[in-house]
């Protein structure tokens, strides 16, 4: 039995889930082959067929898009490449996710969930390096509440979360209100990138930076002194003063 992997969920967190549920002794044996440490960009594209997302790179685009952290990186497209997954479908091998990188939950988002579904799921926004919810600004739960572990290597496997921890179950656990309103933001605009349904140009986003700097003194010496190949000082709009291309991100 293949599950269905829900709006939002990581790749890890969906192989951990099917190994979970099928069991040792389970006829479903392609689950076995992927990595839970390190999925990769085979893992994502086999993956991908399993739950038929669709032949060959839309699906292998698809899953990247909705499941993994790749839209924060991709969000960002060049015209000399603006295919989304670029040249990862064909010779890629980039992990899309690791277990060094620290999981985590919102407690409300798993309330929720157990109500809509009967059991809740790791989110990809969750495992990654924010630390508030942005759908509840509530602070994530980086630890476990029984022994204090991290979800991530050396610490519990991600399928704690459907398991007890010396028979505490994880997910009761209260939620923190978060009063950092930067990390509030920091998380928005993760999420609204994550959901972006398109790319935004690298030149032309340059080309509003760069009337931005020359906008600001301070930014002006700010990027002068990173070594940013604008040339601050000459006039704004002018031609010469940026060279997108060999600007690297
Ligand atoms: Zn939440
Ligand atoms: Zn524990």
């Amino acid at each position: 039995m293949i599950l269905a992997i829900q709006p939002e969920e990581s790749v890890r967190s969906y192989v951990e889930r099917n190994l979970f549920i099928n069991g040792k002794h389970s006829s479903e044996d392609a689950f076995r082959n992927f990595s839970k440490t390190c999925p990769s960009t085979s893992d994502s594209l086999e993956i991908s067929n399993l739950l038929g997302g669709g032949a060959g790179c839309q699906g292998f685009n698809r899953m990247l898009h909705r499941h993994t952290d790749y839209p924060i990186r991709a969000v960002f497209k060049n015209i000399q490449d603006i295919s989304y997954s670029e040249r990862e479908y064909l010779s890629g091998s980039t992990c899309f996710d690791s277990i060094r990188i620290e999981s985590g939950f919102c407690p409300v988002c798993v309330q929720e969930d157990v109500k809509r579904l009967g059991f809740s799921f790791w989110r990809r926004a969750h495992c990654s390096e924010l630390k508030v919810c942005a759908e509840h600004n509530v602070v994530l739960v980086k630890r476990c509440p029984a022994c204090g572990r991290r979800f991530s290597y050396g610490g519990h496997a991600l399928n704690v979360l459907w398991k007890t921890c010396g028979g505490t179950n994880i997910t009761d656990c209260t939620a923190t209100l978060n009063t950092d309103q930067i990390e509030l933001k920091k998380s928005k605009i993760y999420m609204e990138i994550l959901s972006f349904p398109h790319h935004i140009s690298e030149e032309a986003a340059l080309s509003v930076l760069n009337k931005k700097v020359h906008l600001d003194d301070t930014y002006k010496c700010e990027v002068n002194y990173l070594g940013y190949p604008f040339h601050v000082g000459s006039s704004p709009g002018s031609a010469a003063e940026v060279r997108p291309p060999s600007v690297k991100w």
